[in-house]
């Protein structure tokens, strides 16, 4: 792949280093809420080039903190780049990089969960669903606290073809930590496989594409962290709404290390439990025994199309939750016990 030096025309001019910048505008990282900066330039390009081509590309940061992956983005030939940084401790540096960046930084002070992106780009940029991606890209080093729950939004989103998908599909490149990025991308069999990797997988093409090891970042979290880059596929390889999806997957890795049967059956009210786990697994042909590690996403499609059909036969059946009924059940019987006394 070409360096970030070769794929526009445009560089930034000479600037204060961003450790420099993090002394001037006295940035130390707050540990509650998870700061961990990347300050070499060698290591931020090297993973912004894991994006794939950026020239003239309408680019999303979130999180851009003291900006050393902004830098880098800038440096790689965009059209534009817009971030999203909640702390406004960090708006002056990157003010200083808009400043030697004419035209191309949008500073957004705001929060990234609730940032309408849908709305910031031309729509000119707008592409069918599947055609090739949109020239629009999100990139984000985010603590971790926030970029699990976004990326489920983010899914979310790409099942409905919203927010940033209202481009099209839109691909992104997040950092989770390590652990988190193996749940995303694992294999069908494998220790990681979970609940994240088959909301992920069945939406989109996910790619492990670096570990950055802890000492990389100032301060050094516990742990390191891991890039996963997401590429929406053309058609989802589950056809349910995705919330449907969410439970059933949810239900399924309830118990992670019993057969699948045993989550499984907690969708359904535990009086049929037996029998509509029986029909579930028989229609979707599923064998009651494998593991939930061992169910493939086509598995899940099977079990998700059949429980559509279950829930479209007996309207209550989605809304069921057995930890409702057993909350229920363990009132009845308290109430029972002070009746008795
Ligand atoms: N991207 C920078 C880097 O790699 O050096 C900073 C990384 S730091 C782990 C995460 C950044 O995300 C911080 O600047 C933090 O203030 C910002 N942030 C945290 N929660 C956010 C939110 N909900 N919306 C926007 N920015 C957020």
């Amino acid at each position: 792949m070409a360096s970030s030096r070769t794929l526009g025309t445009f560089r930034l001019p000479p600037l204060p280093t961003i450790r420099e910048i993090i002394k001037l505008f006295r940035l130390q990282a707050v540990k509650q809420l998870s700061q961990n900066f990347l300050l070499d330039l060698r290591l931020t390009d090297k993973i912004v080039r894991k994006a794939g081509n950026l020239t003239n590309a309408y680019v999303y940061e979130v999180g851009p903190g003291p900006g050393g992956i902004t830098r880098s983005i800038l440096n790689a030939g965009v059209a534009e780049l817009l971030v999203v940084e909640k702390d406004s401790r960090f708006i002056p540096g990157l003010q200083m990089l808009s400043d030697a960046a004419p035209g191309k930084l949008r500073i957004v002070h705001g929060d990234v969960l609730t940032f309408k992106i849908e709305r910031a780009f031309p729509e000119s940029l707008k592409r069918q669903w599947e055609d090739d991606p949109p020239n629009v890209h999100i990139i984000g080093n985010l603590p971790f606290s926030v970029s699990t729950p976004l990326i489920i939004k983010w899914l979310e989103n790409v099942s409905q073809r919203n927010g940033p998908f209202a481009y099209g599909r839109t691909r992104m490149m997040l950092t989770f930590q390590k652990e988190v990025a193996e749940r995303l991308t694992a294999t069908t069999g494998s220790k990681q496989r979970s609940r994240l990797s088959i909301m992920a997988q069945y939406l989109c093409d996910v790619q492990h594409i670096l570990t950055i090891p802890g000492q990389a970042f100032v301060p050094k979290p516990e742990v390191d962290s891991g890039v996963v880059h997401f590429t929406p596929l053309t058609r989802p390889r589950i056809e349910q709404p995705f919330k449907l999806v969410e439970k059933v997957v949810q239900n399924a890795f309830q118990f992670r290390r019993k057969y699948c049967h045993r989550g499984l059956g907690m969708l359904f009210p535990e009086a049929r439990r037996l029998e509509s786990t029986g029909k579930l697994l028989e229609l979707a042909d599923v064998d009651p025994t494998l593991r939930p590690t061992q169910l493939t996403v086509s598995h899940f499609k099977s079990l998700c199309d059949v429980y559509r059909k279950m829930c479209d036969e007996d309207p209550h059946l989605f809304a069921y939750n057995f930890r409702e009924e057993l909350r229920q059940k363990s009132k009845k019987d308290d109430d029972k016990q002070s009746c008795r006394l």
